[in-house]
Order: structure tokens, then sequence, then C-alpha cells
């Protein structure tokens, strides 16, 4: 009966080297407090702001990867409000002329519009101590902070979740921002309320703040849904505010009453000048910020990758689509990818070939699976592993070639994510070498029908799943050795 609508407004560090209007260091990781301070971003009286060039190009960037108009004039403005995080009693940021305006992301098949993306300063960060007393650390006040906000388009907490993660990967391919959610170098609120169906009319929204994680911007959505639903549906009116997201009791509450654009009184900032973006006649070069070769540079981004991956490789659009999921791992397939085609030349082998291919596909579902699982159980990221590309690329080698079984590809294959040694060496270590020879084999498949008479029975009853078992009991034997086609064929020829 009612649909839910949803805007989204995100907010990212630039991982620039300095401050937004100063030369003091930007450094999020910066543990100690009011270390990353000076007279400027302190907004001591009688000093002047200077704009940093490279967080403008940044937001240029991100308007080219969303196809965004870049504005030709734009410059910032200043947004008046007291709170003892910022420390001048305003916020630089961008009014009525932002860096980009409009652009598209498309989403779970879904184009979304963009309205804008701006450039603004930061704030600092307030620490309320158990003891009474507050604290502020000023390292964070005026570092470079974009600002994007779409049009209210979304339909779910899923949208609006495969929306941040998009844009997540988006600012990370384009090394503008690390956007890290739970370091609070993302910051994602959610805009939504529910209107009629068929009703053009939106109806009165509500922004949920403090969302750090993807799976809080979903959760909070779709509690947000069902609370407007439920006062709507007894007559009452959805107040206009800033509702705060409780994490652990998983519901949002009431913080303030949302106030308006007019409350903070715009005005241009006078200590800054206006910005001509773009080839312009008279400017010195390094003032220049040359909009059409910042569109050159763009890296390949997520969804382009996806398209070549599917393409190239001919991978399912489902394991594509986990191998995109996180920079590293999307970085780390395509090094595997290189170091296999380096290793087949260097046995002299052509590489355009379906053995290449389905070597890669293997590498996928080693990637996507099995080293998934080893890092989880690990507690460990792909940057924390011993493992090089290279000798990922070989083991695949050695599985394709069925030197290994995929029983003993996965203990080589943890022995290498902990220690970085090659797949050789452990292979010989461990004595893991496939065991092809039939005449071998059916040495031990007859010492374990002779000592399992009975699912033999079952099998020779008519009960095929016995297979399965003695085939297990061949494979604890040989520690997982024996290669499982030669193994079955045998114990089927013995069981007769
Ligand atoms: P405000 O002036 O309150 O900041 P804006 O018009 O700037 O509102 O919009 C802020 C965000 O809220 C945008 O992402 C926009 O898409 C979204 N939004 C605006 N109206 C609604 C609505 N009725 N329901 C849901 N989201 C909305
Ligand atoms: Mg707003």
């Amino acid at each position: 009966m009612y649909e839910t609508v949803i805007g989204l407004e995100v907010h990212a560090q630039l991982k620039t080297k300095t401050k937004m209007f100063c030369s003091t260091r930007n450094d999020p990781e910066e543990s100690r407090p009011n270390i990353n301070i000076c007279p400027v971003c302190l907004g001591h009286p009688g000093t002047l702001p200077t704009i940093n060039k490279k967080a403008v190009e940044y937001v240029v960037k991100v308007g080219h990867a969303l196809s965004s108009k870049i504005a030709k004039h734009t410059k910032f403005d200043r947004k008046n409000y007291f709170y003892p995080d910022i420390p001048k009693g305003y916020q630089i940021s961008q009014y009525d002329l932002p860096i980009c305006e409009g652009g598209h992301l498309e989403v779970l098949g879904k184009k979304i519009n963009i309205t804008r993306v701006h450039l603004e300063e930061d704030t600092a960060k307030s620490i309320h101590g158990a003891s009474g007393y507050s604290f502020v650390d000023f390292n964070r006040a005026s570092a470079p902070l974009m600002e994007l906000v779409t049009e209210p388009e979304m339909t779910s907490g899923d949208e609006a979740k495969s929306f941040c993660e998009e844009l997540q990967r988006i600012f990370q391919y384009l090394g503008v921002s690390d956007a890290n959610m739970e370091k609070g170098q993302m910051r994602c609120e959610v805009n939504i309320s529910l209107k009629k169906k068929n009703n053009k009319e939106f109806g009165t929204k509500v922004e949920i703040k403090n969302l750090n994680s993807f799976r809080a911007v979903r959760d909070a959505a779709e509690f947000e849904e069902k609370r407007q639903e439920a006062l709507l549906e007894k007559g009452e009116k959805v107040i206009q505010e800033t509702r705060g997201w409780d994490e652990n009791r998983k519901i949002t509450y009431s913080q303030r009453l949302k106030e308006s654009a007019h409350d903070y009184r715009y005005f241009p900032e006078p200590d800054l000048p206006q910005m001509e973006l773009g080839e312009r006649e008279g400017i010195p070069t390094k003032d220049i910020i040359d909009v059409e070769s910042l569109k050159a540079s763009l890296p390949e981004l997520p969804k382009q990758k996806l398209g070549r991956f599917k393409t190239v490789f001919g991978i399912l659009e489902k394991d594509a689509d986990i191998l995109i999921t996180n920079k590293e791992t999307t970085f780390y397939f395509e090094n595997v990818v290189s170091e296999l085609k380096g290793l087949l030349k260097e046995k002299k082998e052509d590489i355009y070939t379906e053995k290449t291919k389905a070597i890669i596909k293997l590498a996928i579902n080693y990637i996507n699976t099995d080293l998934k699982k080893i890092l989880r159980e690990t507690n460990k990221k792909i940057s924390d592993m011993k493992m090089s590309e290279e000798d990922l690329a070989e083991l695949m080698l050695l599985i394709f070639e069925k030197k290994i079984t995929s029983a003993a590809a996965k203990t080589v294959l943890a022995q290498m994510v902990e220690t970085g040694a090659d797949p050789d060496h452990i292979i010989e270590e461990k004595g893991l070498l496939q065991l092809n020879d039939a005449e071998e084999i059916s040495k031990i498949v007859k010492e374990v029908i002779d000592k399992n008479p009975k699912p033999v029975l079952d099998y020779k009853n008519g009960n095929l799943n016995s297979v399965q078992f003695l085939l297990g009991q061949v494979m604890a034997k040989t520690k997982g050795k024996a290669n499982p086609a030669v193994t079955k064929e045998v114990l089927e020829k013995l069981l007769l």
C-alpha cells in the first residue's frame, strides 16, 4: 500500500596529503589528538585559507566517473552554525555552485540519478569522556570532505546498501578515498519517506545518521519503513527530523528537528577566490584544473572490469560479481592471471587457448571459495597473507595438470597463505603428489574392499551410494592423494 522513497547523502574523506585549506598533514590514522593542527585549520583570527588543488581534482574525477556535469565556474560558501567541533563558527562548503551537478550510477540494474557532488571541510571530533568531561580532537578539522547527494529515487534498503557499496568501489578504484565505513572515511545518511502507491507527492522525510556499515544502511532503512508505516496507519504524522541509528538495539531514535538552509545563513566565502575549472587564458599552468586530462586519466571502473571479466574470461555474472566486491581481491586476481600467462609462456605454451581459460576459471573458484574461507577462518585479509600471485598461479596449474588432487590442494593452499612457501615445496615436503597409477590404486582399493564387507554387500544389493563411502576410505588411506576419477573406476571394476 505504501511505497518507500530514499535519497542518500554520502560524505567521503579525501586521501590528500594535506588538509583542505592549509598545508597541515591530513592523516586520519593519527591516533594522538591535536597533532595535525595549525592556526589556519584552528580558525585563528588573521589567518587565511588557500584551496587544496588535489582535492578539487579528486571531486572532478568522481564527477567524470559518474558522468556528471563539471562546473566551469564554482565557488565555496560559508555555512554558519555554532558547534564545539567547528573552530571557526562556520564550515566552508559549497552551496549553489557545486563542482559537479547531475550524473548517475547504476545499481541492481536501475539507474539512480545524482543531484550533486561538492567539496567542503570536515569537522573536528568530539570525544565525550566517561569522566563527564568532553574533549575535542582537531586532527580532522578542515580535512577535505566530499559530499554526494542523490535524487530521491531508491525504493528499498537493499538498493540503498548496493548504491553505497558501488560508490565505495568507485572511490577506491579512483584512489580518491579509502572510503572505509567502519573508520568513518565514508559516511552515509539515509533520507527516507513513505507515500501512498500512485500518489505523486512525497511524504515527510526523516534523515538517519550514524550509520557505520553497509548493513546498517539497509537495516535502518527497513526499520524506518516499518516505523513510518505504523504511524501513517494510525493516522498520525511523520515528523521531519534527524534520527540516529542504535546498532545494538537495531532501532532509530530522534536526535533533533531538521534545520533548513536559511538557518545556516549561507554566503560566498570572502576569503577564497571563486574558481574557473578547465583551460583558461591567462591562468598560470599550476593553477589550472585540467578537466579534460582528468577524464582521460580515469582508471578502469568496477562496472567496466565486470564486463571485461565476463567477456574475456567467460566468467559467469555471479562469479565475476563476487570477484569485484572488493578492490584487493580484484587486483589480486588480475595479477594471478598475468602470472599464469607468464608461466605458460615460460613453458612455451600458447596462452590464448581453452586451457588458459579453464585454469583462470579454476583460479576464480579457488579465490571466491577456498581462499575466502581460509581468510575468514584465520581472520586475515588478502594484504595480510604471505602467498604471492605467482605461487597461486602455479598451484592452479598443478591442479589443472592433475599433479595434485583438489583435496590435497586445500591443504597446500592453507599452508601457502600461512607461510608463503611455494606449492612444489609444500607438495614435496608433505608427500602430496597425486597418485594416478591404476595398479597402485588397485592395491589400496582391494585392502579397503576386504576391510569393509558390509558396504560392499550394500553396493551389491543395489545401494550405489556405498561407492562414495568406499571412495572416502581410499582417500583417507592415501591422505587425499588418490586420483578420484581413477579410484572410482577401479572401485567399480573390482566391485562387479
Ligand atoms: P534538505 O533540504 O532537507 O537537506 P534536500 O532536498 O537537500 O533536503 O535533500 C536531501 C536528501 O534527501 C537528498 O538525497 C534527497 O534525494 C532526499 N529527499 C528529499 N526529499 C525526500 C523525500 N520526501 N523522501 C526521501 N528522500 C528525500
Ligand atoms: Mg541536505
